[in-house]
């Protein structure tokens, strides 16, 4: 799944009820459609549009990801409170990471600034053409082709 959808990420202040809502209309369907698709129930749907549910259980988040066509973590981030910054910002040790693997969530703690095995510093972007990185489940930027795991971040 394509994560960089800037329309659907949540937006500043946006709660779980006010996003669903949002994405929802935004993909043109109605409560039903929408809870059919995620295989909801209907009145668990209308709850957590009223802002009756504050948190999603997993079945439901999964269900809804995939049916809004969202990243799972807009909806925790929106259930939270927290801001798409802090959960889509990925951060990584390029000596210790794995390609394809996902990044230690102790390098992602916005504290953090250096590996916490190796002590390198972490890196956030691409040294060569400084986009973020989006996703980690790609070994290359995905728009300069530089790799990851190889650059020297600085
Ligand atoms: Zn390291
Ligand atoms: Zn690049």
């Amino acid at each position: 799944m394509n994560i960089l959808q800037g329309d659907k990420s949540p937006n500043s202040g946006e709660n779980l009820a006010a996003y669903v809502k949002r994405i929802r209309l935004f993909l043109g369907l109605n409560q039903r459609e929408l809870a059919t698709i995620a295989a909801i129930h209907l009145q668990s749907l209308g709850k957590i549009e009223r802002g009756l549910t504050a948190k999603l259980s997993s079945h439901s988040k999964a269900g809804l990801a995939s049916a809004l066509q969202v990243p799972v973590e807009y909806l925790e981030a929106v259930s939270r409170g927290t801001s798409i910054e802090s959960v889509s910002k990925l951060k990584f040790c390029p000596s210790c990471w794995t390609p394809g693997n996902p990044a230690d969530p102790l390098w992602m703690d916005v504290r953090a600034n250096f590996c916490f095995i190796c002590g390198g510093k972490l890196g956030d972007r691409c040294t060569h053409c400084q986009q973020t990185i989006s996703s980690l489940k790609h070994r290359f930027c995905p728009f300069c082709g530089t790799s990851y795991k190889s650059v020297a971040f600085s």
